[in-house]
């Protein structure tokens, strides 16, 4: 039980953090950084489950759900929103799963720094695969995928071309 019990969020420090670093890249289109919003960020998945899997990451590390604070939770959901309405007019899914896996025993690929995934789905694919196994269904190149969503983002109300980046900037940030 002391194994089990462990605190793991311990064992990883935030300086060798994939998802803190690639915000701070500032090559959005190289890192797959699709939009930035105030308190989250948008990264196409470069192993995606299918085309258009993208997550909303905090920016600020922590894997604990259930401390996340009220105004990262609003900017969390509020781009997913935008991201599954950019996601109908780019890709045209017949539906989507959107969620969190939470600690290694839930299935996060990096449990200690929360994302929100959201994949596309399509009354052909695959039907049941475990979602984080990597299994690659890849039918587009994600750099294509990037440019569609990209568009797609610019049509949303109040988006517009980042100034410094790639990337769409969504309200605030
Ligand atoms: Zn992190």
């Amino acid at each position: 039980m002391q194994w089990v019990n462990r605190d793991r969020d311990e064992e990883a420090d935030d300086s060798s953090c994939t998802f803190c670093a690639l915000p701070k890249r500032g090559d959005d289109r190289g890192t797959n950084v699709v939009a930035r919003s105030e308190h989250v960020y948008v990264l196409l998945n470069n192993m995606p489950y299918n085309p258009g899997h993208l997550m909303v990451i905090p920016y600020d590390h922590g894997g604990k759900f259930h401390v996340l604070d009220e105004a990262t939770v609003v900017d969390c959901i509020r781009t997913a929103q935008t991201a599954i309405a950019a996601l109908n007019d780019a890709l045209s899914p017949g539906g989507y799963n959107v969620g969190f896996n939470v600690g290694n025993a839930g299935g996060a690929s990096i449990a200690d720094h929360l994302h929100m995934h959201v994949i596309p789905r399509w009354e052909s694919d695959t039907s049941f695969l475990p979602l984080t196994a990597n299994t690659a269904v890849v039918e587009e190149a994600v750099a294509e995928t990037y440019d569609r969503v990209s568009a797609a983002l610019l049509d949303r109300e109040l988006a517009r071309p980042h100034p410094e980046r790639d990337s769409v900037l969504l309200a605030g940030e």
